[in-house]
């Protein structure tokens, strides 16, 4: 690869792109580690956690501990225990005993993070990312835009942290349909007012956030008189695990065991997890369940209407409404229904970061084209060893189920800290859970696949 030789006035250790959860983690632990200079940029103009499904009444669906610092460090002053000691609400947390927060209160506390610390800057995009030398020292360039003025800014760094999330996922052949009556679930809050005015809504999905938005206008369709639909292509509304032994997958443990694996075997695995991470907590489908129970008191018939196995197959506007086509998978039925707005719950997915695009060639990429991500959280790379792409939350496929939890971030964040410094920063625990994955170290494997 070429590298253009440009002017250098300041260079920092490390730039991250995105403040999501994850990188605003990686933020607070350097502040408090200090002996790196780190920048963070964020296109948003201020933090915001999901804006679209700060729905009253959800919350985190991990402990509280999962907060930016916690499992790394309990000690640091960017704990949720010390955020709520600084707003005076220690005994108001005592007294609600209850491990899972507001979703609203996790949005403060990450915003409380954030304003405390100087490496953050919001409103501005990075656009473009490109390797470059200063004299023998290869470095990255990183080009980010402003929200507010549109003009560009240049920085170098030896390192990255991209931290952008994953995007709204959506059926190819419902993408062209989108718009202000056929939406995401993460547009939900910003559309919400003017969607309660339809005859009749959709619910597409059979996650979290289908489940919060079906439960949020069955509560609202009493004052709003709207016919309610709920369709999964799913089996079922199942349940999300959330026993203990279940929850042991979301560790260091678990990732150890699956990084070791083949790619086959991970995409094998991958396949049958899914309700480790993608169904419906137990505590929304109760709250669901009541409410239907509630409002068919007395031979009460709600406009409601929920079916599983069935899949929305087509969508056509017609006039100010839409006409879907759905099939129930099982049976082979085909009907149709009218329904004026489409809320699609269809989940999120990793993307490749555009900002990356003009370095595809000096990336490692496996069978499927997508990224290789070493252990300790890095981009492959043929040609930039000594300059590392710390990747968060895009290596589902190398470190499995637990790359998006909230609870394994400080963990993820500790190992990179270690890398950058290049000696134990944050203690890293290799036995943390009760059950083993693989096999005991003193056990001798007899068979050998
Ligand atoms: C509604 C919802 C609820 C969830 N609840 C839970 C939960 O309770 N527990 C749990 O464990 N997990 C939960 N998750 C899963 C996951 O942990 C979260 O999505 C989490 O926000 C991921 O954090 P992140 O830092 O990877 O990305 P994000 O929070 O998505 O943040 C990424 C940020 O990067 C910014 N960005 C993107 N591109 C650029 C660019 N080029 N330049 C600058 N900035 C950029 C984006 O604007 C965004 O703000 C939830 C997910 C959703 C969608």
């Amino acid at each position: 690869m070429s590298l253009k030789q440009p002017q250098f006035e300041k260079v920092y250790d490390i730039i991250g792109v995105g403040i999501g959860p994850f990188n605003l983690g990686l933020a607070a632990m350097l502040d408090e580690t200090g002996g790196k200079e780190a920048l963070f940029f964020e296109k948003k103009t201020e933090f915001n956690w999901h804006k679209g499904m700060l729905i009253d009444g959800t919350t985190l669906q991990v402990p509280f501990f999962a907060d930016l610092v916690s499992m790394a460090n309990v000690k640091s002053k960017y704990t949720f225990l010390n955020y709520l000691q600084e707003h005076n609400r220690l005994y108001h947390f005592y007294f609600l005993e209850n491990f899972h927060i507001p979703r609203k209160e996790y949005n403060h506390y990450c915003r409380w993070t954030a304003s405390q610390l100087n490496s953050c800057r919001f409103g501005m995009g990075v656009e473009q990312i490109l390797p470059v030398e200063n004299g023998d020292v290869p470095l990255y360039e990183v080009i980010v835009r402003s929200e507010e003025t549109g003009e560009t800014e240049t920085y170098y760094t030896k390192h990255l942290a991209v931290g952008i999330g994953t995007s709204p996922s959506v059926p190819s052949h419902l993408e062209k349909k989108l718009g202000t009556k056929v939406i995401h679930s993460s547009q939900y809050l910003d559309r919400k007012e003017e969607l309660l005015n339809a005859r009749s809504i959709t619910v597409v999905g059979s996650g979290q956030s289908a489940a919060e938005v079906f439960y949020d206008l069955a509560q609202h369709q009493d004052n709003d008189s709207y016919s309610l639909n709920w369709f999964t292509r799913s089996k079922g509304f199942f349940p999300m695990e959330y026993s203990k032994l279940g929850l042991e997958y979301f560790s260091p443990d678990y990732t150890d065991f699956f990084y070791k694996l083949s790619p086959s075997k991970k995409d094998d695995l991958l396949q049958k997890q899914d309700l480790l991470y993608k169904g419906i907590s137990m505590e929304t489908i109760a709250d669901i369940y009541d409410l239907l129970y509630e409002k068919s008191v007395g031979q009460q018939k709600p406009d409601i209407h929920l079916q599983a196995m069935t899949e929305l197959v087509s969508l056509e506007k017609k006039a100010d409404t839409h006409m879907l086509s759905l099939r129930q998978n099982v049976t082979g039925d085909v009907f149709e229904l009218e329904s004026d707005v489409v809320i699609l719950g269809t989940g999120y997915s990793p993307s490749f970061p555009h900002f990356l695009m003009n370095m595809q060639e000096s990336i490692e990429w496996d069978h499927k084209n997508r990224y290789q991500i070493t252990h300790d959280y890095r981009l492959q790379t043929k040609d930039l060893e000594n300059n590392h792409i710390f990747i968060q939350n895009g290596e589902l496929h190398t470190h499995g189920v637990g790359a998006p939890d909230l609870g394994l971030g400080a963990h993820r964040n500790a190992v990179i800290i270690n890398k950058l410094f290049e000696k134990e920063i944050y203690s890293v625990s290799h036995k943390n859970v009760f059950q083993n994955f693989g096999l005991e170290p003193s056990w001798n494997p007899t068979t050998v696949h």
